[in-house]
């Protein structure tokens, strides 16, 4: 069930509860502002969700609220993460899904990394 990315940030979302940790994770990276972990329900065979760790509902709300900081350091490590992961030669995919047309389903904005075999069109067709 997608969110409204204009609510305000629920402490209570899974995204929430791994960055406190209530629920593990399969860490990718970490540092004191960012942390990357492998997807539960892979979409290819690199999926790794990047999140900041302050409380963002989506990439609209971080966008508009963070300090220029905290988004260079952001963009930087979600850029930084793929190479790291060898995604940049072969090719890859960064997503972001904002609330409910986007189908965001966790309120904590995360970028979505795919990778690891060719990734086809962007969208399925449909109009
Ligand atoms: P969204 O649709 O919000 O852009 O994507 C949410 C993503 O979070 C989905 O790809 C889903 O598989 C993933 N996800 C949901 N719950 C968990 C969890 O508890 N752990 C991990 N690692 N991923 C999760």
């Amino acid at each position: 069930m997608p969110i409204d990315a204009t609510q305000p940030y629920d402490a209570d979302n899974i995204f929430a509860k791994i960055l406190r940790g209530e629920i593990p994770n399969d860490t990718v990276y970490e540092d004191d502002h960012v942390l990357a972990f492998n997807d539960i329900n892979p979409q290819a065979p690199t999926h790794v969700l990047v999140i900041p760790k302050g409380d963002y509902v989506s990439w609209d709300d971080f966008s508009a609220r963070a300090s220029d900081s905290e988004i260079a350091h952001f963009v930087r490590t979600v850029g930084a993460i793929a190479r790291k992961l060898g995604l940049v030669e072969p090719g890859y995919r960064l997503l972001a899904n904002i609330g409910g047309h986007g189908h965001q389903e966790v309120g904590h904005l995360h970028v979505h990394l795919f990778g690891g075999k060719p990734l086809g069109p962007m969208l399925a067709k449909g109009l």
